[in-house]
């Protein structure tokens, strides 16, 4: 379930937030590996203010590992630990304790410089609708921790949740929306699946997400709808091709873009392209 974010809940979203920055010591922000610019919240920075971040590349899985690659050396130059994780499968996760007792060393220090037994680290996740937070909260709690509901409005009594190896969760994860402002990174979050269908649409998503996999992955785009040429025609022409290839068609002949849309779009969030990375940090040196 995606929220539709209107004024009022963005202002709430934050002020929750704020209130949950004053009980914590490490920020874990979640991006989705696949769009780590894209699935950002667009106030991160002016909220987490100077309190130590861990980022998160969730869904590496589904992402071009050599640009995963080039993401955590991007967020490292900036000055931030960067892990790359599979909440799904567990991959990376242990990484995660270690990484917030580092990040707070210096709480750790002061507490033992009193002469006391330091506490856990106390952290916060933090992330988008469907970036995985409840996915990563079960891991690291191994076990089930029942999910709110991405309803910014929704609260309860706030719980810790050990994970072992000096950190303790908020059971209730951060959840803040997405950049909207911008046009290329709506299509991005549609086409992998972070935002509803319904926000966008959807025969324009599919479009989006062929002009993108014939630039970025020509090949496996050729490969999977047995296409001879991708040629330098329009992209709308290749997603008829597509359409007909597979049998998308109307009563009269015609390509149903509806359905061929749905097909191209249900191929590339199910992983049928491969792992798929749809920025990489050079896509932002300019800027
Ligand atoms: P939340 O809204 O941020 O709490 O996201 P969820 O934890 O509910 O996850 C959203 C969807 O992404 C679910 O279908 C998860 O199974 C899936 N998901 C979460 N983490 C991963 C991951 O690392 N890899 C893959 N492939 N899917 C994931």
């Amino acid at each position: 379930m995606t929220i539709q974010w209107f004024p009022g809940h963005m202002a709430k979203a934050k002020r929750q937030v704020t209130e949950k920055l004053k009980l914590i010591d490490v920020v874990i922000e979640l991006l989705d590996a696949r769009l780590p610019y894209s699935s950002q919240n667009p106030m991160m920075d002016e909220l987490v203010k100077d309190k130590p971040r861990l980022v998160l590349l969730n869904k590496e899985d589904l992402a071009d590992q050599s640009i995963t690659k080039e993401w955590l050396r991007f967020f490292e130059q900036k000055e931030f630990k960067a892990l790359a994780v599979d909440a799904q499968s567990g991959k990376g996760i242990s990484a995660i304790p270690p990484a917030c007792q580092e990040l707070a060393s210096h709480i750790i220090r002061k507490m033992k410089d009193k002469g006391m037994k330091p506490r856990p680290i106390r952290a916060l996740i933090v992330g988008i609708p469907n970036v995985g937070k409840s996915s990563l909260i079960n891991r690291l709690a191994k076990r089930h921790v029942a999910k709110t509901g991405d309803r910014p409005g929704v609260t309860k009594a706030q719980q810790w949740i050990k994970t072992g190896g000096g950190l303790e969760l908020l059971d209730t994860p951060g959840i803040l929306w997405p950049k909207f402002d911008d046009q290329l990174v709506g299509f991005k979050l549609a086409a992998s699946g972070a935002i509803r269908d319904e926000i966008l649409p959807k025969d324009e998503v599919a479009l989006f997400a062929v002009d993108f996999l014939r630039r970025a992955y020509p090949q496996r785009l050729e490969e999977r709808y047995a296409l001879t040429e991708l040629g330098d025609g329009e992209t709308v022409q290749l997603m008829e091709e597509i359409g007909r290839k597979r049998g998308c068609l109307k009563g009269g002949g015609s390509v149903d873009f509806e359905r061929t849309s749905d097909l191209i779009l249900n191929d590339l969030r199910s992983g049928k392209f491969g792992p798929v990375s749809f920025e990489t940090p050079q896509d932002f040196e300019t800027e």
